[in-house]
């Protein structure tokens, strides 16, 4: 059983015409450990892909399974629980909270279920450390650079060490240097890591450093070389 398993997903948003299709038979397996990029041009559904993966949004058919378990078959609490604990997201925008610092953002996921533990707490902290901001721990977004917020954003999709990494274009607004820096830290957080990572991106540098490449054309997924 692979960690992640997506079996002929499709998407379909109701218009008052036909409906629109997306994604139409997209099949995907992820071992545990393993980095997958997915390319494709805008607007081929990449997004809407990555979110059904985050159960931000519902398939219109085929079933996702992470670790054997189809988040979509959950009660609403439930799945609430599962995305909290199980996914982790990075987007091109950072999404921080402008009123909290650098470490309150990062920290903020552990109290989704509850309070959170000293263990969640020290690994928030190790995770500061890593992405290189220990001495930005009390800085808000405002104060930051636009690579300092993406690196927070990382630490803040980590901190509870998700099954299920998903990034969608994390470089997408950066500078080509600051890409490079954010590219290596995802490439080596993720190297230490046992869960799957998924990336959207446009960015060839990111795509090369990843274990896989799959592209999303005609509405479904096939390997990609570049
Ligand atoms: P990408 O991320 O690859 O650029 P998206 O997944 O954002 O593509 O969008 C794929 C297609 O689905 C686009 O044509 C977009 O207009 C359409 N789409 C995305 N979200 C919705 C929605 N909530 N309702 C209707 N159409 C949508
Ligand atoms: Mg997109």
């Amino acid at each position: 059983m692979s960690l992640l398993e997506v079996d002929q997903l499709g998407k379909q948003y109701p218009t008052p015409a036909e409906p629109l299709v997306v994604l139409k038979d997209v099949n995907l397996r992820a071992d545990r450990g393993q980095s997958v990029a997915v390319l494709g041009p805008s607007g081929s559904g990449k997004s809407t892909l990555l979110a059904i993966l985050g159960t931000l949004d519902e398939p219109s058919s085929g079933v996702v399974r992470v670790e054997g378990q189809d988040p979509f078959q959950l009660s609403e609490t439930a799945l609430a629980a599962f995305r909290a604990d199980r996914i982790g997201f990075v987007f091109q925008e950072h999404y921080l909270l402008p009123q909290l610092s650098a470490f309150e953002n990062v920290l903020l996921p552990l109290l989704a279920t509850g309070p959170a533990t000293a263990a969640g707490i020290a690994r928030g902290e190790s995770l500061l450390e890593r992405v290189g901001l220990t001495d930005r721990r009390t800085h808000r977004p405002a104060e930051l650079s636009g690579g300092e917020r993406q690196r927070v954003a990382i630490a803040r999709a980590l901190v509870r060490d998700p099954l299920l990494l998903l990034a969608d274009e994390p470089t997408g607004n950066l500078d080509a240097a600051t890409a490079e820096t954010v590219t290596e830290l995802l490439v080596g957080l993720q190297a230490e890591r046992d869960g799957v990572l998924v990336v959207v991106t446009h960015s060839e540098a990111l795509a090369n450093r990843l274990d896989r490449r799959v592209r999303l054309i005609n509405h479904a997924l096939e390997e990609a070389s570049v």
